[in-house]
């Protein structure tokens, strides 16, 4: 008998790094359990790819390919008031025909393929209509907290019952499973219910329902409360699989910026064990003027060691980056005067893009000034570095509460009544993390959550056993199922 078709599972990230890294870790590590399994990445796209997505895409092994759909047009939506999830889901419709194509190629041009699983991001569940088409089963990937998928889960409920904006709620909200959270501390799209983001949001997470599969990266001791109750069984909710701590820390020391990458890593090689703040936005976070001037002066202030990737200050948007992860201008001018000089040897500042999960993994690092992206989240839990919690967007908020509340591996400054952070609070929060008792409390309980992390991917772990569940499914899939193909 001829060998079963070859299995494919197509992937597909919405805009933004944080998408699509965790997303190709989770590729790679399926791709290994299997080695029949190929994954293709299909990216919508609203411009052209961006240096670092072809940095990251370009270094992976050949039974993971990729293709970019062409742009999308969205010249009808002006780009200074769109809302970063109008504009993702208006890609990913907007993308449908070339999507169709893309699909139609991959499965006729070689009868021996069949798709054993479309794999979709957080803000991707639209695509699910081309899915269905193709007769291939729908998965999320959801690269953020469970705490955050509870909540999405739940939104259509908390829609119906909460009749005003979230932030205006006197008490907390409950989500199943979670500490309770503050309506201001939700993820920015709820803020405001009269705005498209909002309602493309809530059609978004109404379709959650239609999956076979929600995969999140996460696991249980990070989160035990959410994880518990989206593993327990419920009807018309999908099967979850938490599959955290997913981060890459197998890349090598010329990344992204090479040049740069390395000298800031040869810096650290000279620092003191335990001395250095890493002090990041992730790709995309930008500060106002303002805030740079204050977090300058306070670095400063501290006298601790430090190392910051410093982009450009961006007055109106606190994701200014997201799309371009680069620094526009000269790229250190906006310092304050002076402040090279007086901070060199103690301070090291990069101007666009760092090898991060290097820079925490190595041992001169001993906290981490962060804007709580999940993936720089869970890439700090892995190397045991305790954090200062500096939310800029997205639900950013509500892993900073997760991080200081639950998890308590974070201290969170104070922002004064000015809006902003002063030069005298971060210094006192940095000396207290890098030097104080409380530090300390935070560095032990760090310790933990980094073992529990270590087990969750070893050979028997949570994390391990879950993807290998999933490939396996996957590559047998295409032993007695086949694809349509639509007219
Ligand atoms: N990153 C990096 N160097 C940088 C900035 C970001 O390597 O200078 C990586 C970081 O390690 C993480 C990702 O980009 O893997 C950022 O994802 P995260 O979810 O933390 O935040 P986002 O960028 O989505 O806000």
């Amino acid at each position: 008998a001829p060998p079963p078709p070859q299995p494919v599972v197509v992937m597909m990230p919405t805009q933004g790094m944080g998408h699509l890294i965790p997303m190709i870790e989770f590729a790679k590590r399926l791709v290994r359990h299997r080695d029949n399994l190929r994954v293709k990445f299909i990216i919508p796209t609203d411009s052209p790819p961006t240096k670092a997505q072809n940095a990251v895409l370009r270094s992976l092994p050949s039974t993971i390919s990729h293709t970019f759909l062409p742009p999308v047009s969205l010249s009808d939506h002006p780009i200074e008031t769109t809302k970063i999830e109008t504009i993702m889901a208006l890609t990913i419709i907007r993308s449908f025909p070339s999507l169709r194509s893309a699909l139609h190629d991959l499965i006729t041009t070689n009868t021996s393929v069949v798709v054993s699983a479309f794999v979709v991001d957080l803000f991707g569940t639209d695509a699910f209509d081309v899915a269905v088409e193709f007769n291939i089963p729908r998965y999320i990937f959801y690269p953020s907290t469970a705490t955050c998928l509870s909540f999405f889960l739940n939104l259509p409920k908390f829609d119906q019952s909460v009749h005003c904006e979230f932030r205006e709620l006197a008490e907390p909200i409950k989500i199943p499973g979670c500490v309770p959270m503050h309506g201001k501390d939700l993820l920015d799209p709820v803020q405001d219910r009269s705005n498209d983001a909002y309602k493309w949001l809530l059609h978004i997470v109404t379709r959650y329902r239609e999956a076979d599969g929600i995969i999140e990266n996460s696991f249980m001791e990070l989160e035990p409360g959410p994880v518990k109750e989206l593993l327990r069984d419920e009807p018309g909710r999908p099967p979850y699989y938490p599959v955290g701590p997913l981060v890459n820390l197998d890349c090598g020391r010329t990344g992204e910026s090479g040049e740069e990458s390395s000298v800031c890593l040869e810096w650290l090689d000279e620092q003191p064990a335990g001395s250095v703040l890493f002090v990041s936005f992730g790709s995309g976070g930008t500060l106002p003027s303002a805030q740079i001037d204050e977090l300058a002066h306070g670095l400063e202030m501290s006298e601790q060691r430090f190392l910051w990737v410093a982009r450009s200050p961006n007055d109106k948007l606190a994701n200014g980056s997201y799309f371009s992860a680069a620094s526009q201008a000269d790229p250190l001018g906006f310092l304050p005067k002076g402040f090279l000089e007086r901070t060199k040897g103690r301070g090291f500042v990069v101007s666009s893009w760092a090898p991060q999960p290097q820079i925490l993994a190595h041992e001169s690092t001993g906290g981490f000034l962060s804007h709580c992206g999940w993936n720089s989240t869970l890439e700090s839990v892995v190397s045991g570095v305790p954090f200062i919690a500096w939310p800029l967007f997205a639900e950013q908020r509500m892993n900073a509460v997760l991080l200081t509340d639950e998890a308590k591996v974070a201290l969170r400054p104070n922002v004064s009544k000015n809006g902003l952070v002063e030069r005298e609070e971060i210094a006192s929060v940095v000396k207290c993390l890098m030097e104080g008792e409380d530090g300390k409390k935070l560095r032990y309980r760090m310790k933990d959550l980094k073992e529990a992390a270590e087990r969750a991917l070893s050979e028997n772990g949570s994390s391990t056993n879950h993807i290998s569940h999933l490939a396996l499914k996957w590559s047998d899939y295409s032993k007695t199922k086949t694809n349509t193909v639509p007219n």
